[in-house]
């Protein structure tokens, strides 16, 4: 058996370095931007267990993911990720793959201060916890589920005290929660942990996105800088999604993901994994390939191996490029809690 690692690169020559993997379509939030309540209700069709990718299914794929094309880095998402029951199981199979540097999870945090301490003996590295707002009845009606900042605040600090890194992420909508960008990064300037702005994106088919709606990189980093200056730094590798900027009072730095204004797509080297097991070479792909049906159907780890490799060799996806130069239009895209972000 063939058990060389090799680099695959796709028709426009980006590696796959990053594997994000969604354990769950489930959430406990109903946040309006993603999983709007209106739409996702008591009788929503989410998935079964047996339609889930199971642990072992995971670790077998996660293994030939690094084993095989020397990903290093693997980030579990959702829906929610701390709904999927066990997921400190999860978390110690994957801790125990050779080459895998980095296990991230990216979470509305308001299971942590029930699961961080056990998610950090388990081998997890750090966290990214969402969180939109630092008023309460702001995020409360964001959240859909009238969830407190308190409640966030506690998982973030269960994180921190538990000795995973943690960052945070925040959707900057106009007209709903601009008004937070200075506090969000006030507070967390002074808290030390680094605050990324993502611009709202046109994910899935249901949030009602509106180009009009969007605060772009360079507003978020206009209104910083006049109250509190900050300075452009390097990406700490290549391919990372966030443009980075350090406050020049020395304090700590902040991050945006300018998926709208500033596509990121010519260094783009993250793969999907769906719940479901399809595997997905963009964000706003309309579908994704059958990956599920390949580890039930018997195959050897050398036949998944090439067939993940030809996916991603064939990939040409640059969504937000297209955006940009409005070639979208029309076009049926999975939905956010399905793929994970
Ligand atoms: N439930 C977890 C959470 O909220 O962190 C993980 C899944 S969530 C889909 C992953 C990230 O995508 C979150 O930071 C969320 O805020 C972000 N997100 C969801 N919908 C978005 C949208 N329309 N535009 C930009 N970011 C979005
Ligand atoms: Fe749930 Fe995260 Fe989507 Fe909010 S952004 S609804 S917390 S999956
Ligand atoms: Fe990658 Fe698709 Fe996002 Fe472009 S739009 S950066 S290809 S996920």
């Amino acid at each position: 058996m063939n058990t060389e690692t090799r680099r695959v690169s796709d028709k426009r020559e980006r590696p796959l370095r990053d594997l994000r993997i969604s354990v769950t379509d489930r959430c406990n939030f109903r946040c309006t931007y993603c999983m709007p309540a209106e739409l996702f209700g008591p009788d929503y069709p989410f998935l079964q267990k047996t339609e889930l990718l199971s642990f072992e299914e995971l670790e077998r794929l996660a293994k030939l993911f690094v084993g095989r094309f020397g990903v290093e880095k693997i980030r579990l998402t959702g829906g929610e990720p701390l709904m999927r029951k066990d997921m400190p199981e999860l978390i110690k199979k994957l801790a125990r793959i050779p080459g895998l540097n980095d296990i991230a999870m990216t979470t509305n945090g308001s299971l942590l201060p029930v699961y961080a301490e056990k998610l950090k003996q388990a081998g997890l590295h750090r966290v990214t916890v969402s969180l939109d707002s630092l008023e309460d009845e702001r995020f409360k009606a964001i959240n859909g589920r009238g969830v407190s900042v308190n409640k966030v605040l506690e998982g973030i600090e269960a994180a921190k005290a538990a000795g995973l890194g943690v960052k945070i992420n925040m959707v900057v909508q106009k007209g709903v929660n601009e008004k937070d960008i200075l506090p969000m990064a006030r507070y967390f300037k002074e808290k030390g942990h680094i605050l990324r702005f993502i611009e709202f994106m046109d994910v899935g088919n249901t949030n009602q996105w509106n180009k009009k709606d969007v605060i772009t990189k360079a507003e978020i980093i206009d209104l910083i800088n006049q109250h509190m200056p900050a300075e452009p730094i390097e990406a700490n590798y290549k391919g990372e999604v966030a443009s980075r900027f350090r406050y020049l009072d020395g304090s700590g730095e902040i991050g945006v993901i300018s998926s709208v204004s500033d596509a990121f797509c010519a260094s783009c080297n993250r793969a999907r994994l769906s719940a479901r097991g399809e595997l997905f070479t963009c964000l706003f792909a309309s579908s994704g390939f059958d990956v599920r049906k390949l580890v039930r159907g018997g195959l050897t780890d050398d036949e998944l191996t090439e067939s993940i490799a030809s996916v991603w060799r064939n990939r040409t996806d640059q969504y937000s490029i297209d955006r940009a130069l409005s070639k979208t239009d029309g076009k049926k895209k999975v939905e956010m809690s399905y793929i994970g972000g």
